[in-house]
C-alpha cells in the first residue's frame, strides 16, 4: 500500500472529480469502475451553476464550456395558456462567479476529468473492476475485486464510496438510506427534435396540472433529452408508448416524436446519517438521493467531491485532524436535506403535480410570475432553487 493512498469505488462524475481533486493536491490515487470505459448512455447532463467554481478549480470548466452548451435562461411553458415565465441567470452575476448553468453529456464529462485525471503520474483509473466488498482497520481498507487482472484485493489508506445508488461500499458499512420515496417514477428518453423552435431553452419546464415534462437541450442543435412521470405502480411495459402519449399532449406543436429507449427511475429524498465510518467516506447518490427534477442530484454529489478531496488530502497530509471528515459527513448532510432537498421537493411538485392537488398549481404559478417579474426576487429565487448558498464573486 502507498502511504495515504486514496482508493475511489465508483468513475461517475463524482468518483472522477474527487480523484482528480486528490491527485491536484498530489494525493496517490486510484479509481475502481465496474464499467469498462466511460457511460455513453443518457444520463443526466446539467450542471448548475454552484459547481461551476469546482469544475474551474479542477481545471475542466473552459473545456466543459466549449463542449457543452452554457444556459443563461430557464424557462416555464404553461400548457393550458401558452404563457411564458423566464428566468435569466444573468441576475446572478453579481453574487456568483459563473452566472450561468451548463449540459454537458455524462461521458463527455468524464472523458475531460479522466483526461485530466490521467496526467497525474500518483492517479489510475481501473476499468472494467468490479468492487465486492471491503474490510477496515487500524491502517487502512482491503477491498475485494474482480476484473481483467484477477481478483487480488486493494488495499489503500482511505476508500471514497462513489459508487451511486446501489452502493456496494454504502452496504458493506452497513448504512441505509432513511427518507421518503415519491409515487411516481419518472421516464426519460432522448429525442432529435427542433424544439428550439418551439421556444424551448436549453433548460425547460412543461407546467400542466396533469403532469408536465421538462426537456433539456444536451447536444445541439437537436438533441433533447425530455422527462416525464407516472405513476410507479404500472408496469415497467409500455412505459415506451406512455411515454409518447404524454409527449404528444405536452409538446403539441412538434409533429412526429422519434423516441429513443425510455429509462426508468424511481425518485427519493434519501441519506445516510452519516458520510463517514472510520477510513471510509461517502460521496453523491452512494450517500443521498434527490429526485432530480431541479437537477440537484450532481449538484451535490459535485459539492461533496470538492469538499472531501480537501478535506482528506489535509487529514492524510497531517495539516488536520480526522476530525475534518466528520466536519465534511455533518456539512454534507445538512446541506442535502436543507438547501437540496426542499427546492427539488418543489420542483417536483410544480412539474410532476400528480400527488397535489389542483390549487397548487394555481399558487405555484403566482410564485414563479412573481419572481420572474422582479430581477431582486428572480435572484433569490434562482440562489434557493441552485441547492447551494452563493460562493463568493472572486475579485
Ligand atoms: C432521469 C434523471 C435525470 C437526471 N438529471 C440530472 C441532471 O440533469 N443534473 C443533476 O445534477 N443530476 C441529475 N440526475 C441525478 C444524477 O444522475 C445523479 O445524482 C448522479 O449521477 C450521481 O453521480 P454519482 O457519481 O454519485 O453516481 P453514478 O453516476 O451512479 O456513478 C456511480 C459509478 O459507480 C460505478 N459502480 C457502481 N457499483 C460499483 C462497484 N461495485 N464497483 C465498481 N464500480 C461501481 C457505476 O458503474 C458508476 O459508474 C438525474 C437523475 C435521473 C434519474
Amino acid at each position: 500500500m502507498v502511504a495515504d493512498s486514496v482508493l475511489v469505488v465508483g468513475g461517475g462524475i463524482v468518483g472522477l472529480a474527487t480523484a482528480l481533486g486528490l491527485a491536484r493536491r498530489g494525493r496517490p490515487v486510484t479509481v475502481v469502475e465496474r464499467a469498462p470505459g466511460p457511460d455513453t448512455t443518457s444520463h443526466d447532463h446539467g450542471y448548475n451553476w454552484p459547481v461551476l467554481p469546482g469544475l474551474a478549480g479542477l481545471g475542466v470548466l473552459d473545456d466543459a464550456v466549449s463542449a457543452g452548451t452554457v444556459v443563461t435562461e430557464w424557462r416555464c411553458t404553461v400548457l393550458a395558456t401558452g404563457e411564458r415565465i423566464r428566468f435569466d441567470y444573468g441576475v446572478l452575476a453579481d453574487v456568483v462567479p459563473h452566472a450561468f448553468c451548463l449540459n454537458l453529456p455524462h461521458d463527455r464529462m468524464a472523458r475531460l476529468l479522466v483526461d485530466r485525471l490521467e496526467r497525474h503520474s500518483g492517479a489510475e483509473v481501473l476499468w472494467g473492476t468490479e468492487v465486492t466488498g471491503l474490510e477496515q482497520d487500524g491502517a487502512g481498507v482491503t477491498v475485494s475485486v474482480r476484473g481483467p487482472d484477477g481478483d487480488a484485493p486493494l488495499r489503500a489508506a482511505w476508500v471514497v464510496g462513489a459508487d451511486g445508488a446501489r452502493s456496494v461500499v454504502r452496504r458493506g458499512l452497513g448504512l441505509g438510506l432513511a427518507g421518503t420515496t415519491w409515487a411516481e417514477r419518472l421516464v426519460a428518453a432522448d429525442v432529435r427534435l427542433d424544439l428550439a423552435a418551439l421556444g424551448h431553452t436549453p433548460r425547460h419546464y412543461v407546467l400542466d396540472q396533469d403532469g408536465g415534462a421538462i426537456t433539456s437541450l444536451f447536444d445541439a442543435p437537436d438533441g433533447w433529452r425530455v422527462v416525464m412521470a407516472e405513476n410507479r405502480g404500472l408496469p415497467v411495459e409500455g412505459a415506451q408508448e406512455r411515454l409518447v402519449a404524454g409527449l404528444t399532449r405536452v409538446l403539441p406543436d412538434a409533429g412526429p416524436l422519434p423516441v429513443g429507449p425510455v429509462g426508468g427511475s424511481r425518485i427519493h429524498e434519501r441519506a445516510v446519517e452519516r458520510m463517514r465510518a472510520g477510513r471510509v467516506l461517502l460521496a453523491g447518490d452512494a450517500a443521498h438521493l434527490t429526485n432530480p427534477t431541479a437537477g440537484l442530484g450532481m449538484t451535490a454529489g459535485l459539492l461533496d467531491a470538492f469538499s472531501l478531496a480537501e478535506a482528506l488530502s489535509e487529514v492524510a497530509e497531517g495539516g488536520r485532524s480526522d476530525d475534518a471528515l466528520d466536519d465534511y459527513s455533518g456539512t454534507r448532510l445538512h446541506a442535502f436535506w436543507d438547501d437540496v432537498v426542499p427546492p427539488s421537493s418543489e420542483a417536483k411538485s410544480l412539474v410532476f403535480p400528480s400527488t397535489v392537488e389542483g390549487a397548487r398549481l394555481d399558487a405555484a404559478l403566482g410564485v414563479l410570475r412573481e419572481a420572474s417579474a422582479d430581477p431582486l426576487v428572480q435572484r433569490e429565487f434562482l440562489l434557493r432553487l441552485g441547492g447551494a448558498p452563493a460562493s463568493p464573486v472572486s475579485a
